[in-house]
């Protein structure tokens, strides 16, 4: 049995997963996301021994909305959570859930739950895409994850010169043109009243809906363009909110890929596929699928 943790502001999940990708155990717990570090640990330690110490795992994967040090566990940058700058995540699950631990930023995990218990099995490359208010890819290539100590997950490679101010500082980062926040602001400013996601807008019947999701789309695909083009997966298996869309969505960010790597006659042509694992636990089982490539 594989043991996964997912930490979000303002709650913690741990979870037995079987080899199968099916969850045996789930324990959750949520908290106020102005707790202070020493409330969300023993919150984390709770969840971690309800959910491990009658149901011993081999191991436990920990999905972290930030950076963590992939060497030490600890979490090196949680924008949502700051008070647990430093935070030892690994060393504390592991304690309490009687268990080697091993974290991994979400976002580059979720690939391992593709890569084992998804769309993305028996695949030596594919890239693994989330969408939505969160934005990002993981690397699946030729057999090995890419996820580098000090690398990202996407979200704020730089894809305009002179673009908007991101939260991190830079200007012109791929979030800040292609999250759900995005689509709003452009909603507005096309005088669609009250957008709060994708899934609205395309049920929206005005032309000026037609346009934004066509530009929502072409801002997705500008990402995922870079990707293809520097480690060609081929595959683009796509989470979250761009999911649900609609194949003609899908498409048109589909045709973009393909008119910009018509030249390569040697790689796989691009093409994306639904998640097929179910969204609510696709971190867990990242988490389990993270045991199975870290620990074995
Ligand atoms: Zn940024």
């Amino acid at each position: 049995m594989l043991g996964a943790v997912e930490l979000l502001p303002g709650l913690v999940r741990a979870a037995a997963v079987d080899d199968d990708g099916q969850l045996r155990q789930l324990v959750e717990r949520s908290f106020h996301a102005d707790a202070g570090g020493a409330d969300i640990e023993a919150v984390i330690a709770d969840v971690a021994a309800q959910c491990f110490t009658f149901q011993r795992v081999r191991g436990i994967g920990i999905a972290c909305p930030g950076l963590v040090d992939v060497h030490t566990g600890a979490i090196v940058e949680l924008l949502d959570l700051p008070q647990l700058q430093g935070f030892p995540l690994s060393d504390v699950v592991a304690k309490h859930g009687r268990a080697p631990a091993v974290a991994e930023h979400r976002a580059r995990l979720q690939a391992m739950g593709d890569r084992w218990f998804g769309q993305g099995r028996g695949r030596r490359s594919f890239a693994s895409v989330t969408t939505g208010e969160t934005l990002g890819v993981g690397i699946l290539y030729d057999g090995q994850v890419i996820a580098p100590p000090g690398g990202r997950s996407g979200a704020h490679m730089i894809v305009a010169a002179e673009g908007e101010m991101c939260t991190c500082g830079s200007l012109g980062c791929w979030k800040t043109v292609a999250t759900t926040a995005w689509l709003r602001r452009a909603a507005t400013a096309a005088g669609l009243d009250g957008v709060t996601g994708l899934a609205d807008l395309v049920r929206r019947p005005e032309p000026a809906a037609a346009a934004v999701l066509d530009r929502y789309a072409d801002h997705l695909a500008l990402g995922l363009i870079n990707i293809q083009h520097l480690f060609a997966p081929g595959r683009f298996i796509v989470h979250g909110e761009a999911r649900a869309a609609g194949q003609a969505f899908r498409d048109r960010i589909e045709d973009r890929l393909l008119a910009v790597t018509s030249w390569s006659a040697e790689a796989e042509r691009p093409h994306l596929v639904v998640a097929d694992v179910d969204e609510d636990v696709s971190a867990l089982l990242g988490g389990a699928g993270l045991v199975l490539t870290r620990l074995g």
